[in-house]
């Protein structure tokens, strides 16, 4: 299944390019008075919910995808926690431009561990991505993104892909410098999700789908996640033995080599196998 969130925050289900409007299903979730929870309540219930969103689907009219204001498709995420340099062939890129790549930070994820970003980075495609330092260097990075389901901590290599509720494209927008990751990656709009959740039944298994990144037409990355340093599998092992994973957690599981800048009116266009394409505007903030 498809899952999308559009417009004033509606909740989809995708069929080719139509959408239907599913969100009366959502009045099976409980209420919630303050406190709220620390993850995403639909996330967290979509196995049970799935039935109903496919039969609410079937009744629901087709609206254009075309038409839709897409929105992140997690609407709550605990947190975003991304891989830094996870590709051998970015790993390289880094080292041999020290101008662009603090040395610092050009190492194997392995010694470097990961990183948070900001839940207020955090976009849908529709949103697009606003510069808002245009004269530093700011990159695009095409990730895959495995949405954790099921919370978990210490989980091991085993059951790491059954704690997946789904998978989406994610761009891990970056402004270049000598600053902490976080810090450069956490501007608004710079953690674009999209163009909507596929569920892991659907999706199928993360370790080998191509992935690739354009910007205004230009072809700039292309890999495969065969070639990542640590799978998805491997990464949620790693990030499970520091913290706890909690339903609707983003993993950003790191990009391939050919990252480069954006500027003001550039379109970017990414795509993953068996996810399909974002298109994203980039402007001034
Ligand atoms: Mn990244």
């Amino acid at each position: 299944m498809k899952l999308c969130r559009f417009n004033d925050d509606r909740l989809g289900v995708v069929e080719g390019d139509e959408v239907r409007d599913v969100t009366g299903v959502l009045d099976r979730l409980p209420l919630f008075r303050a406190s709220f929870p620390k993850h995403d309540p639909v996330i967290a219930r979509l196995p049970e919910l799935m039935p109903a969103l496919a039969e609410a689907a079937r009744a629901a009219p087709a609206l254009a995808l075309s038409g839709v204001t897409l929105l992140s498709p997690v609407g709550n995420p605990g947190k975003v926690v991304a891989a830094p340099v996870n590709y051998m062939k970015h790993l390289d890129e880094a080292i041999a431009d020290p101008h662009t790549f603090s040395a610092a930070h050009a190492r194997a994820i392995q010694e470097s561990g990961l990183f948070l970003k900001a839940t207020s980075s955090i976009t849908g495609m529709s949103g697009g991505v606003r510069l808002r330092f245009p004269h530093r260097r700011n990159d695009h990075e095409v990730e895959l993104v495995a949405v954790i389901g099921r919370a978990g901590s210490d989980i091991a290599a085993a059951d790491a892909l059954d704690h997946v509720a789904g998978y989406c494209i994610g761009l891990d927008m970056t402004v270049r410098g000598p600053e902490e990751r976080s810090f450069r990656k956490s501007v608004d709009s710079y953690t674009v999700l999209g163009p909507w959740l596929v569920t892991a039944d659907e999706f199928g298994s993360p370790e080998d789908v191509g992935l690739e990144l354009s910007v205004s037409g230009e072809p700039r990355q292309k890999a495969r996640t065969k070639d990542l340093i640590l799978s998805v599998r491997d990464l949620i092992v790693f990030a499970s033995s520091f913290y706890s994973l909690l339903p609707g957690d983003i993993l950003m599981t790191g990009t391939p080599e050919g990252v480069g800048p954006v500027n003001p009116g550039d379109i970017i266009r990414a795509s993953i196998e068996r996810i399909g394409q974002i298109e994203v505007a980039v402007r001034n903030a």
